[in-house]
């Protein structure tokens, strides 16, 4: 069966007709990994997300793959380690996905790190992330760190360092490991909330009240293990589950904005000292930059979290700080986008001094818990929670022997490049193949970095489209949007234009054009009415103001 939204409702009610060994709720990156990882292994697994898969922090974060260089500060090498070597792994599954990129880190007076500091603390990250020597940091003079960028203020700059980091779409991430997961015969569902939890005698947890937010019906599902992975709302789930006790999470939330490449030409992606002593990022993607993050207490609503004026002041401040030739001023801004972080409580500690570090909680009742964590790190805090929930399965007697952990070589859907020396001849091949709908090698290439190798599939039914008489842009869009709502769940306007292609972010300009088409597009597959397409396209146009709107 399709990973459509049409089969959400007989999902759901096959999902409560049967016990399953392993349900996951929430639908982020570390659900979705784990639903992998168990996939893997062979067992019956069902992932319940109450929104969009990803919504939550998994589509707003800084969309980088990294070891944490600001971790080593903080003596954290356990940590950068195993995100550090995470990055060749994740790249080598989803080569289109996840790319290496330069990263240029200035020195300046009184900065983080002095010119020593940065050089011991590249050859240990580079050491402990295991890098390959073409990918090795190199140190640089004054006056070749303004010619890699020259829009760097000479005042205060004393040189700099070049390094890899990779850079990635989170949210794309988390569908393709997801439908990963899906073509190993795990079972997803977006837009089901756990709404309570079932116990056997009040005692072990035996399942899960399931709310289905489109068709208003409720679901009991049973399940062997649950696993909570409800990022920042781990702790409430905890406490419908009476075992909120000891660590808590502590949300910082962290602010992003978008401005025209043009605004900010860099030359590669730069990771930057602001005032306060912490360091943000600025990275180009397509003909765009984004800069962030902030990094604040947080509690206000966990769903959209807010952007306020001190937020967009900090990050231009900081900007303008190190780019003071680029004159950012608010109305450069395209776009933003607010995420929170679900981390660990710590007494006395400022929010960028709070570790990063995953965490996991068994209670009384069998319910295990994980939070905190990288998006980077996923992988490997899947097969960790994995491999409990096998000892779990053993002790019920449910299997015989745990199989080992199978993700490391497993390639992501969309990744099954021979190598990544292959996306580029796939691009041209992919341009040349469609040449009668004279897409833009810019859009073929924006597809193949989104979907890999399903662009085929995607541009083959825009053909269809445009064989059908649909102008040649309309088709190709079509094409796109149809491949979402029927393999990737896509249940309304914002699922598409957000997070399946980020155009929210990337190219808002672009949608004011496009929105009619995707909304009659969207109402016609999903069954709409005129009252429900009105009301889908006020809920997309609430999130397309709020993209540039603060207090
Ligand atoms: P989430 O993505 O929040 O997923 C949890 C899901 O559970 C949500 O979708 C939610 O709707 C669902 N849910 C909650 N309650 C229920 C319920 N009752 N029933 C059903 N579903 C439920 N990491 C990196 O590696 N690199 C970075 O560059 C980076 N940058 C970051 C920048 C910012 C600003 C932030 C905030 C984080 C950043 N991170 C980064 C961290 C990373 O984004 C997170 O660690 C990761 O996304 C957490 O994923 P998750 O699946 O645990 O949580």
């Amino acid at each position: 069966m399709s990973f459509s939204a049409n089969n959400r409702s007989h999902t759901l009610s096959q999902l409560s007709q049967q016990k399953i060994d392993l349900l996951i709720i929430g639908g982020g990156i570390t659900g979705a990994g784990i639903a992998l990882d168990a996939a893997l292994r062979g067992w019956k697994v069902a992932v319940i997300e109450k929104k969009d898969f990803s919504s939550g922090t998994s589509s707003r974060s800084t969309k980088l793959i990294h070891g944490g260089l600001r971790y080593l500060k903080q003596f954290e090498l356990k940590l950068v380690h195993e995100t550090g070597t995470e990055r060749a792994v994740i790249h080598h599954n989803a080569p289109h996905l996840v790319k290496p990129e330069d990263m240029l880190l200035p020195i300046v007076e009184g900065g983080t790190l002095g010119k020593v500091g940065t050089s011991i603390a590249l050859w240990v990250y580079d050491k402990l992330a295991g890098v390959k020597d073409e990918e090795a940091f190199e140190t640089l003079s004054k006056e070749e760190t303004l010619k890699a960028e020259p829009l760097l203020s000479e005042t205060g700059l004393k040189g700099g360092a070049l390094y890899t980091e990779y850079r990635t779409d989170d949210a794309r991430l988390t569908l393709e490991v997801l439908k990963s997961a899906i073509q190993k015969g795990a079972n997803a569902v977006n837009y089901a909330e756990v709404t309570d939890l079932l116990y056997h005698n009040d005692k072990s947890i035996r399942g899960v009240v399931v709310q289905d937010s489109i068709q208003g019906k409720t679901y009991e599902i049973e399940a062997d293990v649950i696993v909570n992975a409800a990022g920042p709302w781990v702790d409430f789930l905890r406490q419908k589950d009476h075992s909120l006790m000891g660590k808590r999470l502590h949300i910082t939330k962290g602010v992003h904005i978008v401005v025209e490449y043009n605004r900010l030409p860099l030359a590669q992606s730069m990771y930057f000292d602001v005032k306060d002593g912490r360091m943000i990022f600025a990275v180009p993607r397509m003909d765009k930059v984004y800069i962030g993050t902030t990094d604040t207490n947080y509690s206000g609503d966990l769903h959209e979290p807010d952007v306020t004026k001190a937020d967009i002041d900090y990050l231009l401040n900081a900007a303008n700080h190190m780019f003071p030739s680029a004159q950012l001023q608010a109305s450069d801004i395209e776009s933003t986008w607010s995420g929170v972080r679900p981390l660990i409580h710590e007494d006395g500690k400022s929010p960028s001094e709070l570790s990063r570090k995953d965490e996991i909680f068994i209670s009384e009742s069998g319910l295990i818990s994980i939070a905190g964590g990288k998006l980077t790190g996923f992988r490997k805090m899947a097969e960790r929670i994995t491999n409990l929930v096998g000892e779990k399965l053993s002790e019920k007697g449910c299997i015989t022997q745990i199989p080992a952990c199978a993700t490391e070589n497993h390639v992501l859907t969309g990744g099954d490049f021979p190598s990544e020396g292959e996306i580029s001849p796939f691009i041209k091949q992919m341009y040349q193949k469609y040449g009668k709908l004279e897409p833009s090698m810019k859009h073929i290439s924006y597809l193949v970095h989104s979907y890999g190798t399903q662009t085929d599939e995607i541009l083959q039914n825009a053909l269809l489209y445009l064989e059908q008489g649909l102008e040649k842009p309309t088709a190709i869009l079509k094409g796109e949007l149809m491949f979402t709502l029927e393999k990737e769940c896509v249940a309304n306007i914002s699922d598409f234009l957000v997070r399946r292609t980020g155009k929210l972010y990337f190219n808002r300009s672009s949608i004011p054009e496009i929105l009619p088409t995707v909304t009659e597009i969207c109402a016609a597959y999903l069954g709409w009415d005129e009252a429900e397409k009105n009301k889908q396209v006020a809920a997309f146009q609430q999130l397309f103001t709020q993209a540039v709107t603060w207090k």
